[in-house]
């Protein structure tokens, strides 16, 4: 799976400091237990309140979106799938007319969307429909109405938090490049998806810093887009959009090296990042930080006694897994045994690794028997794992965790980094009730 990521990855080095000795990866080839990056659009649809998301896809993927978006039909949601049947199948009717008509229905009965994404599944992908091509064509036949764009949400070689990385990559793609700069303060563009609550907390902070020219990537109306130069700087939010920020990358814009903002320390860490880029005084900083990391502290030593001490794997699934193995060891005192990621971004998470101890089993890819045959010889207190394997391991004794919730939970910045340590004591208390003493 990692052979296309991580070409694209070496195309375009992100340079970032890291310690001399880092923790080995162990590589995994086999069976995996993942959603696909059609998941994706259950939250960004929520985001992007003026983007349609039209999958080109199988029934699968219809049932798919539709149970995990949990949205009714007559709610009438910004998704819905093209039909791939029969005689698209064998190439017997002109997907591109059939496309059109959908196309037409869907701008005649929803004028208010502005940014349509066509997106891949696995059925497209095997019959190779090219939907870069027809979203170019439907972009210059609904020029100034509607804007179409396309990305792969397959399921193939890939896991569910690639679609927002995908779908980001397709935007940003879609923005003229500046061959000169055309700002001339520099803006500071925050990349990933964050809840509402989260990208108001955040602003005020910013606001407060003096770091007043924020963009937020994806923005609330997918319409809107920054422009992207040299005076552009990015900070991560979540640590899977890494093709989304070489891409910014290779239009001019600058990284920063801030970790993610997960916890009180973590998240303490990212602004700082920030405030050192945009030359924040010490003092400012300080004063700006005190009350909401005093806060913060103080709710969180609430939710560490259930927490520290305990030990947790993650099995590789949504991509948090370093920088939330980093919050659980240093701040909720956790034991991490293992981390697996599904595939090892390094250059994006090597702060993160440093501050997790050398003795930790690190690896990449998923071969999912011996995995949990080590899971079973480990026996962590908690294991963070997908869905798919969760009520399997509770049925063996196991406390499990679903990484996708922690996708969809509002679990960035100062005020939420006592519920995000509670996302984790919630399965140890259950079990601890549930378990009858002999
Ligand atoms: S894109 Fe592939 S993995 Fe995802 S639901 Fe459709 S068929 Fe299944």
């Amino acid at each position: 799976m990692d052979g296309a990521i991580n070409e694209s990855i070496a195309a375009v080095p992100v340079q970032w400091a890291s310690k001399a000795v880092q923790i080995p990866a162990i590589q995994e080839r086999g069976q995996r237990e993942v959603f696909c990056g059609l998941t994706g659009i259950v939250w960004l649809h929520r985001r992007m309140q003026d983007a349609f998301f039209l999958v080109i896809g199988s029934r699968t993927c219809a049932h798919l979106l539709q149970s995990a978006a949990g949205v009714m039909i007559f709610a009438e949601p910004r998704f819905g799938t093209a039909i791939l049947d029969d005689r698209d199948l064998s190439g017997h009717a002109d997907f591109n007319d059939s496309l059109d008509e959908v196309v037409q229905q869907l701008h005649l009965r929803r004028p208010e969307i502005k940014t349509l994404f066509l997106v891949g599944s696995c059925p497209s992908e095997v019959i190779k429909l090219d939907l870069a091509t027809a979203a170019t064509r439907l972009s210059h036949s609904y020029h100034g109405q509607l804007r179409v764009l396309s990305y792969s949400g397959s399921g193939i070689e890939t896991t569910f938090t690639q679609g927002e990385d995908q779908c980001l990559k397709a935007l940003v793609e879609s923005i003229p490049s500046q061959p000169t700069a055309t700002k001339t303060a520099t803006q500071l563009l925050v990349l990933g998806t964050l809840a509402d609550l989260v990208e108001d907390q955040f602003t005020r902070l910013f606001e407060q810093l003096g770091v007043n020219d924020v963009v937020f990537l994806p923005a609330k109306r997918a319409s809107e887009l920054p422009v992207i130069d040299q005076h552009t700087r990015v900070v991560l939010a979540q640590p899977f959009v890494g093709d989304t920020l070489r891409q910014l990358v290779r239009m001019g814009a600058t990284p920063i090296d801030a970790g993610f903002p997960f916890g009180v320390e973590g998240t303490r860490q990212w602004f700082h990042a920030i405030a050192n880029t945009f030359d924040v005084s010490s003092e400012t900083f300080d004063s700006v930080m005190e009350a909401p990391t005093a806060r913060a502290r103080i709710a969180l030593q609430k939710v560490v006694p259930q927490l520290s001490g305990k030990s947790v794997t993650f099995l590789p699934d949504s991509q948090l897994e370093i920088p939330l193995a980093r919050f659980l060891h240093r701040e909720c005192g956790m034991d991490i045994i293992e981390i697996g990621v599904p595939f090892l971004d390094r250059q994006l998470v090597q702060s993160e690794l440093d501050q997790l101890p050398d003795s930790i089993r690190l690896t990449e890819g998923q071969h999912v028997d011996r995995q949990l045959d080590r899971l079973r010889n480990d026996k962590p207190d908690l294991t963070v794992c997908g869905m798919g394997l969760g009520n399997p391991l509770e049925a063996e004794g196991f406390a499990t965790k679903w990484s996708i919730e922690l996708v969809f939970s509002p679990i960035h910045g100062f005020e939420q980094a006592a519920d995000l340590a509670a996302l984790f004591a919630k399965p140890l208390k259950r079990r601890n009730l549930l378990s009858v003493p002999v």
